[in-house]
Order: structure tokens, then sequence, then C-alpha cells
């Protein structure tokens, strides 16, 4: 089955290669034509990966799904929640996202935080909601080379100690919150 990934992001469209396996081709908004950047104006994740599946859907009439993500940190007050794209200010990128994050927790102990992940798909004019989320902690410095984002700082609850940078693809998706909203989703489009 053909169906649009609305995200730019190669770490998102790997994963979700990986997690939905053999039955879907994935294509990208870049290949389905899309190339520019689709305003989040939502003021919860879900609205905005509302936002982004109907932009794409409307635009190609293709089943897509949308995925949007935050890093919610209990001594931030659930910052940076859905500004987790944009922390550090607009058009800032991964590494200025990080360094942020490790200079508001400098000194703080309480280091628990959780990435909440809601995946909006449209299919046959019909929307769906899949959700999952990752508890853990905010590491005192990078570690690890794989992933996107702030995975070099985030300490899954499962894995003291590891960064999801470094426990390479394949075990962040069976742990990850993108890893729980795909499956979900993936085992209602097998169902249908
Ligand atoms: P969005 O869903 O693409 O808007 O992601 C929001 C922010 O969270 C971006 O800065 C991403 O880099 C980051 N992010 C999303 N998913 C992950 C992940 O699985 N690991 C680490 N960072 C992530």
């Amino acid at each position: 089955m053909d169906i649009v990934f609305a995200t730019a992001n190669r770490g998102k469209l790997r994963e979700a290669a990986e997690i939905l396996g053999d039955g879907f081709n994935i294509i990208s908004a870049e290949q389905a034509g899309i190339t520019e950047d689709i305003e989040e104006t939502g003021s919860t994740l879900k609205e905005n990966s509302i936002i982004k599946a109907r932009y794409v859907h409307e635009k190609t009439g293709m089943p897509c799904f949308a995925d949007d993500t935050g890093l919610e940190v209990e001594a931030l007050d659930g910052a940076p929640g859905i500004y987790s794209a944009r922390y550090a200010g607009p058009g800032h990128d991964f590494q200025a996202n990080v360094d942020k994050l490790l200079s508001e927790m400098q000194g703080v102990e309480n280091r628990k935080a959780r990435f909440r992940s809601v995946v909006t798909l449209i299919i046959d004019g019909e929307e769906h909601y899949f959700e999952g989320e990752m508890r853990g902690s905010i590491a005192h410095s990078r570690r690890g080379a794989e992933g996107f984002g702030y995975d070099p700082v985030f300490i899954p609850e499962e894995y003291p100690g590891k960064t999801t940078a470094e426990l390479g693809e394949a075990v962040k998706n069976e742990l990850s919150h993108r890893g729980k909203s795909l499956r979900a989703m993936a085992s209602f489009l097998k169902d249908r």
C-alpha cells in the first residue's frame, strides 16, 4: 500500500519504514511534491499532527499520516513540549535545541522526562489518531551517534545509563513513542 508520511525528517522516515515493514510503501512529503514547510499553528501535539496530515491529504488525495512529537521535561513544567522543534528559537537545529536543554537543566536534580507522539492517519475520508510515549530522563551530556534530535541526551527508563542515540534504531523503535504510535497505526491498517 502506498502511503504518504507528512514529514521531511529522514530519521522519522527511516524509523517508519522499519516499523511498518514490507506491506507499506512510504512516500515522503517531498516525493509527493510538497517541499514547503507546513506551519504548525496548533496548541497541542494532536492539533499539529492533524494540521500536517490534512495539508498533505488535501494536496495529494492519497492515504497519509503525520506525527507530531514533543519532549516534556518534568522540572521544566513540561517544556519544550509542542515547541520542541523550535526550542532554541525559529530556524534553529537539533544542536542548538540540545544545547539549550542542557543549559536549562544544569544543576537540576529531577531529570525525569518523556517523549509523546500523536499520529493522525487520513484514509478513505476518515481521520484516526494513535498515541505513544517513552518515559525516561535527561542525561548530563550528549552520548551516542545514532537517531536524531534529542536522542543523544534522552535515557529511556528501560536502559538506565544509555541514551537512545547509543541504543541504535532497532532498540529505540521497540521502546519509542513513535514506535508505539506507528505500530498501533500499522495494526489498524492491517485489520481493515
Ligand atoms: P516534530 O514532531 O518533528 O515537530 O518534532 C519535535 C522535536 O522533537 C524536533 O526537534 C525533533 O528533533 C524532536 N524529536 C522528535 N522525535 C524525536 C525522537 O524520536 N528522538 C529525539 N528527538 C525527537
